[in-house]
C-alpha cells in the first residue's frame, strides 16, 4: 500500500495584480490594460507604437498582463 503523504503547500502563484505589463518585443511601451466596453472582464493591452500592431487580449486583468508579457518575451508571429 502506497502511503502518499499529501503536502498541500498552497503556494502562492496568484500573486494579487502587482504585475506590470513589461516593454513589447519593439522597444515600445504597452498601453495601461484596457477593459473592453461591453464585455465581461475583458482586457486589451497594445503597443503604444502605431505601426507595431502588437496587443494582447485576455479574459481578467492578471491573465491580460501574464499574456501580454509572455508574448513580449517569447517570438509571436
Ligand atoms: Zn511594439
Amino acid at each position: 500500500m502506497l502511503l502518499l503523504k499529501g503536502k498541500t503547500k498552497q503556494s502562492e502563484i496568484e500573486k494579487t495584480v502587482t504585475e506590470m505589463p513589461v516593454s513589447c518585443r519593439c522597444g515600445g511601451k504597452p498601453t495601461k490594460p484596457l477593459a473592453i466596453a461591453n464585455c465581461q472582464n475583458r482586457w486589451v493591452i497594445r503597443c503604444q507604437i502605431k505601426q507595431c500592431y502588437a496587443y494582447n487580449i485576455g479574459q481578467g486583468l492578471a491573465d491580460t498582463i501574464q499574456g501580454w508579457n509572455r508574448l513580449s518575451t517569447h517570438f509571436y508571429r
